[in-house]
């Protein structure tokens, strides 16, 4: 199977917006094993659509669209489609009660071209939108598979993962198993990551090593495919093993996992809690920590101590540490820690100081951080970095940095 991906929206070629849809729906068909051969972007205008439908025709066997299937006028994807392939749009029943019953709930008035959502290809398999009114639809003519996709991300991609994924499979001809798994690494770049595995990545065809760096971290994508998914599975374990082998100990999740939600699932598990001293930070490590549903049995609180005299007044450093260390050193950073963590009674203090630019501090540059550590019965470490990048970098590596050192304790 070789697919096109057809992103339909004005606000696409006027720069509004990125084409996300189309990067998600191409990772979801390399997953699946299916060639994406052209992404095409058009406007909401029907004579350029049908245009570039009859382009992909020519040359792919699986044409995806997303957006165009909301109730405006300019929503025009599955009219366009209606008319070049000569099928009726019929009214779906299922479809209709759930906007209606979305109505309901949202005790919003439905306006009759609400309706027009309900409508469908004759003949489609209908996929059902769980996150929002326009449903999806796909179907096969003269062996080429059309699926429709609505355009916001949010209810295209559980969508597609949901309905759409499954269509395609059943689709393959092929009966392979395809697995996939995406291992997480923080505290190591990704030309050295390369390096120490490149012999692994040049002989392995199956599973496939995919590498991904990003904010900081790296992932490698492991894609296994097999007859069965038991075996396919196995061979992930395997070539896992022989990665974890040597770089094992910056490994810190898998898949979905984000630092923060490892550091919460941790000392959930433990029966920790922890509390900051954020400085250079300004609150971010403990926002992205509760933004974690269950983060409020482990988060105590903190402080934001952007200025001396918070550090002074609030969190007791010495005036004398602040004159001559200053705040940005080890000995702020370890009272920092020290002091949150006895403050809010929690069983870890962590501090972040640092300068993040873009003028230096204290005589000291851009990216020296300090992370303090102080955790009950054990001696304070202090941590001190030199990070590169600009401000917002600096301060998100800071807050990862902060979430892989308790990890790693
Ligand atoms: P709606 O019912 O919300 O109108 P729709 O299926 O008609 O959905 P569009 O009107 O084309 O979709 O787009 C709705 C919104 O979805 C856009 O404003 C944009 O925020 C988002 N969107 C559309 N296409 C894409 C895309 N290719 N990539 C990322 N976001 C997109
Ligand atoms: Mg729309």
């Amino acid at each position: 199977m070789n697919a096109e991906i057809i992103a339909v929206g004005s606000e696409l070629l006027l720069g509004q917006i990125a084409n996300t849809n189309a990067q998600f729906l191409s990772q979801q068909l390399a997953e699946l094993g299916i060639n994406v051969y052209f992404h095409t972007v058009v406007g909401d205008n029907a004579t350029r659509l049908e245009a570039a439908v009859k382009a992909a025709q020519k040359r792919a066997n699986l044409i995806i669209f997303t957006g165009g299937l909301g109730p405006t006028k300019d929503d025009l994807t599955k009219e366009t489609i209606a008319h070049l392939l000569q099928r009726e749009l019929v009214m779906d029943q299922e479809a209709l009660r759930s906007i209606e019953e979305y109505f309901k709930r949202t005790k919003r008035t439905m306006t009759e071209n609400n309706k027009k959502q309900a409508l469908v290809l004759q003949g489609a398999e209908v996929l059902k939108n769980d996150y929002g009114m326009a449903p999806g639809m796909a179907l096969t003519i003269a062996s080429i598979t059309y699926m429709l996709l609505p355009g916001p991300p949010k209810e295209m991609r559980p969508m597609f993962i949901q309905y759409g994924r499954p269509f395609l499979m059943s689709k393959l001809e092929r009966h392979e198993r395809i697995e996939s798994r995406v291992l997480r690494f923080f505290g190591i770049g990704e030309s050295q990551l390369e390096t120490e595995i490149a012999d692994l990545i040049d002989q392995q065809s199956n599973p496939t090593i995919a590498p991904l760096a990003g904010d900081g971290e790296v992932t490698l994508r492991l894609t296994a495919k097999h007859e069965s998914s038991l075996e396919a599975k196995k061979l992930l374990d395997e070539t896992e093993a022989a990665i974890a082998r040597r770089v094992g100990q910056y490994v810190y999740g898998y898949d979905n996992d984000t630092l923060f939600s490892k550091l919460v699932e941790r000392l959930k598990e433990q029966n920790k809690t922890v509390a900051a001293a954020e400085s250079l930070t300004g609150g971010r490590f403990t926002a992205e920590l509760t933004a974690i549903s269950g983060a409020s049995q482990i988060v105590k609180g903190g402080v934001v101590c952007y200025t001396n005299e918070i550090k002074e007044q609030v969190l007791s450093v010495p005036a004398s540490v602040l004159a001559t260390d200053g705040a940005v050193s080890e000995p702020c950073a370890k009272l920092l820690a020290e002091h949150v963590r006895s403050f809010c009674k929690a069983d870890i203090g962590i501090s972040f100081t640092g300068v993040a630019g873009p003028d230096p501090l204290e005589g000291k540059p851009v990216g020296t951080v300090y992370v303090g550590i102080s955790i009950s019965g054990q001696e304070t470490e202090v941590h001190a970095l030199l990070l590169s990048g600009d401000r917002e970098t600096i301060r998100t590596r800071t807050i990862k940095y902060g979430c892989f050192a308790i990890l790693k304790k």
